[in-house]
């Protein structure tokens, strides 16, 4: 998968870039990065990317013209072209996972007060927000969108079963895990984690799972794509069935 971030911060991503999951990835030649220089595409001497609001205001507005040159410099008729906003659609694992399966990407970080909303109606393909709060660009949701999406691309995270059970990728928290040491100031660890009996374990494990969602995120089983055993242990565990917690 090829990504193309567009930005006036280049080397804003040059760290988080060479660690962990972002790093496998491009290591195993699964994401290549291209990180855009907004600047490069604008159309003056003084390299200006931005300007004052038409209809007066406070902030600076990024000007449509670089940001429609670094689009047209890198897209091919594939790409998705995704403008970060706090007004978009809110991000989800399901998006992630989607966008896994794209070749090519094209984030526009915004800064300042906005972009010229020529952008949004003209240019773009998608409009993502990573949440209900304003940051001051688009770098960070950038990244957030580049890590969840590196993380599922084929052969980049060993183990698929450990993405799978991930809180999210089908509807339901993941369980909460346990490691060394058993007693931690006499703080125990479950005992059917030490009892080596997997079936036993894969039912604690999905019951707890289902009883954080319940406690926590209960808007998340309406639409979870529950197998029958979960929904066996979901009616459990809404019965007040379950003992061993
Ligand atoms: N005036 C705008 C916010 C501009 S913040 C408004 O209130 O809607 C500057 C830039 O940061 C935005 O253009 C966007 O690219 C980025 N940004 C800020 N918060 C974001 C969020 N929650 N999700 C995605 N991008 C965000």
């Amino acid at each position: 998968m090829r990504i193309h971030i567009i930005t006036i911060f280049p080397e804003f991503f040059s760290s988080p870039l060479k660690f962990g999951v972002l790093r496998v990835a491009q290591d195993k030649k699964a994401l290549r990065v291209n990180i855009v220089n907004l600047r490069d595409f604008a159309t003056d001497t003084y390299r200006t990317v931005d300007d004052y609001p038409f209809g007066g205001g406070t902030g600076m507005i990024l000007k449509p013209e670089p940001i429609f040159r670094a689009v047209e410099s890198v897209k091919s008729e594939s790409s998705k072209i995704i403008l970060l906003s706090p007004k978009g659609r809110r991000f989800s694992q399901r998006d992630a996972l989607n966008l896994s399966k794209e070749e090519e990407i094209i984030l526009i970080c915004g800064r300042y007060k906005g972009v010229d909303e020529r952008v949004r109606r003209y240019l773009i393909t998608d409009e993502l927000s990573i949440g209900d709060y304003v940051l001051s660009g688009g770098e960070i949701p950038a990244l957030v969108i580049l890590e969840a999406v590196a993380r599922l691309l084929e052969g980049v995270v060993g183990d698929r079963k450990s993405v799978e059970t991930d809180s999210f990728t089908r509807g339901i928290l993941d369980a909460p895990y346990y490691t060394r040491p058993q007693d931690f100031k006499g703080y125990k660890v479950p005992e059917v984690l030490l009892s080596g009996n997997h079936k036993e374990i894969e039912r604690w494990r999905i019951r707890e799972a289902l009883k954080d969602t319940l406690e926590k995120r209960p808007d998340l089983l309406e639409e979870a794509n529950l197998t029958d055993i979960e929904k066996e242990i979901l009616s459990e565990v809404r019965n007040g069935k379950d003992r061993e917690g």
